[in-house]
């Protein structure tokens, strides 16, 4: 399928940042201190670009617009890792018990959104106060279209849920690439934490440990991929993608684009993480951080 370029739809974002703001504006009205009521989403499905429709099965006109306008920004950062070959389902979910049941998950909370192969399931923005930060919601979509890319870059719509990548790798991806670092664990932090646990690994047992853990287990996924791309560049998670394409296992296809292992790779994190020493703070207002490796203010 043709994909269309990026650029020459930022007059049409343009367009919808107009509507939105003045649909903020109507949202916002009251008289005699009560909030008029907010104008429902359109039923039917939006084709956002060539490649995204947006379906509201609730939430707002505000929603509507928000998600939008914020799709077509996080298209393009999403595609960092490869464009889009099969036309994305998004849907928007009245209230977070529905994304639960569309994602089939249950029990998690922070949960706002969901990704898989070419659908996108969303928690109406309007639920979580997106609506009045766009730009969450562009980090989100972001984060959830990354996901997205990779599996189609790495897979097809019947074997997609076969090609078996670790989750620091696919979650450290999206929050990377959807700039989510200032949300997640620094590197001092983590070393911190890994020193208090010698026996749990938050990148190869992150799935045991996502429930319990998540803010360790999303720490620990971005501030890996982000060390991976500091010392290899982007080129070697595409080399990544491109040998789990060819069906290579994940270890063989980083082995061969970083040179070793991710087992090695992750132990050299951890080490360097673990041996950060951290002088007592001097009286005043701000920590000193020394012998920090070279990388470290660039992670934080
Ligand atoms: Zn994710």
């Amino acid at each position: 399928m043709v994909v269309f370029p990026i650029r020459p739809m930022l007059g049409f974002r343009a367009l919808w940042l107009l509507a939105a703001a003045v649909l903020l504006q109507t949202g916002c009205a009251s008289k005699g201190g009560v909030r008029a009521p907010q104008a429902r989403a359109s039923e039917s499905p939006t084709l956002v670009m060539p490649m995204l429709q947006v379906h509201m099965q609730g939430g707002t006109a505000v929603d509507e617009v928000v998600v939008q306008t914020s799709a077509v920004e996080a298209l393009e950062v999403a595609q960092r890792w490869g464009v889009l070959r099969e036309l994305v389902t998004l849907r928007v979910h009245p209230s977070h018990a529905a994304l639960e049941s569309a994602a089939h998950q249950s029990n998690v909370p922070w949960m706002r959104g969901w990704a898989r192969f070419d659908e996108v399931e969303l928690e109406a923005p309007s639920r979580w106060g997106g609506d009045r930060v766009p730009d969450h919601v562009t980090e989100l979509l972001s984060h959830e279209l990354t996901h997205v890319v990779m599996y189609q870059r790495v897979s097809d719509r019947e074997a997609w849920t076969r090609v078996n990548i670790p989750l620091w790798f696919r979650e450290g991806m999206a929050s990377v690439t959807s700039r989510q670092g200032y949300r997640r664990m620094t590197g001092e932090q983590l070393g911190t934490w890994l020193r208090a646990h010698p026996g749990d690994d938050p990148w190869l047992q992150a799935d045991a440990l996502a429930h319990g853990h998540q803010p360790v287990v999303y720490g620990a996924a971005h501030r890996a991929f982000e060390r991976l791309i500091a010392r290899h560049g982007d080129d070697a998670v595409h080399r990544i993608l491109d040998g789990l394409k060819a069906q290579h296992p994940f270890e063989a296809a980083f082995e061969q684009a970083a040179g070793h292992s991710p087992v090695e790779f992750l132990a050299q994190f951890r080490r360097e993480l673990e041996d950060v020493r951290v002088w007592q703070p001097a009286p005043g207002p701000t920590r000193v951080v020394a012998a920090a490796p070279s990388w470290f203010s660039a992670l934080d």
